[in-house]
């Protein structure tokens, strides 16, 4: 049985007063260690005041680095900055970043093989586009993802991955995929894993789904064998509707 882990995003939103109030907000509203996990994504110059009063209770992270230790890279975070404030996960692969910020392929290889190999908990994300998916590519399309960024990776570090499927047309955009897709996505995924990791690590990892979830669709599309969690990010803004989503996905 995988526990299931349920991550909010936060993307360039809140700030140091709200994210305050969110913490303290969470921390009355759950507790931890039914079957579940919960991964916070924050923006970096707020990292320093993560997890709060939550504590262990929750997993926390950068949504961004850079696969540098140090050196002129203007504007950039490093892992050795991370973990310097005991910052133990980060996201890598979302959407936003390989669209908006142009992360190559190779770009978001590098990031995950540095992360793993550097001991971070790291959430990767993968999904195709709408029109990638309307031409039936939707599933070579992610495959093709995966390959890439797995290409060189250690197996003995899996089991601090996630992978979040994240179609594209279903980010911040209010349409959510059918359960159905979400579960024959995550299902092919893990097809993936097996064949190129084996049955053991593709057992064992969790595989999230991210795009539009809200308390109100949680459920059924945690009802899928192979969906393990969510990704979230408008809806896990509030921490009164990331505490629903958290509930609804138990
Ligand atoms: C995300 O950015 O990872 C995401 C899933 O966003 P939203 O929930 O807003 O679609």
């Amino acid at each position: 049985m995988r526990t299931r882990l349920i991550c909010a995003n936060w993307k360039m939103h809140l700030d140091r007063a709200s994210i305050t109030t969110y913490l303290e907000k969470l921390n009355d509203g759950f507790v931890s260690g039914d079957g579940f996990e919960v991964g916070l994504f924050a923006p970096s110059v707020y990292l320093s005041q993560m997890p709060g009063p939550l504590g262990d209770k929750v997993i926390w992270g950068a949504q961004n680095f850079y696969p540098e230790d140090k050196g002129a890279f203007t504007g950039e975070i490093s892992l050795p900055m991370l973990k310097d404030i005991s910052c133990p996960a980060v996201l890598v692969g979302h959407s936003e970043r390989r669209g908006v910020f142009n992360e190559s392929d190779e770009l978001i290889a590098l990031k995950m093989n540095k992360a793993l190999n550097d001991g971070f908990k790291v959430v990767f994300c993968c999904g195709e586009a709408l029109e990638i998916r309307e031409k039936g590519g939707d599933a070579a399309f992610v495959r093709a993802q995966l390959d890439s960024a797995f290409a060189e990776t250690d197996p003995e570090h899996l089991d601090r991955l996630s992978i979040a499927y994240e179609p594209i047309w279903a980010i911040g955009t209010g349409v959510t995929a059918e359960p159905g897709d979400a579960q024959a996505m995550s299902a092919e995924i893990r097809c993936w894993l097996k064949e190129r990791f084996g049955d053991q690590i593709a057992e064992k990892m969790r595989i999230l789904y991210g795009g539009s979830v809200k308390p109100g669709n949680i459920a059924e599309i945690m009802s899928g064998p192979d969906v393990d969690g969510s990704l979230v990010g408008g809806d896990s803004l509030d921490a009164g509707s990331f505490l629903e989503i958290i509930r609804n996905s138990l």
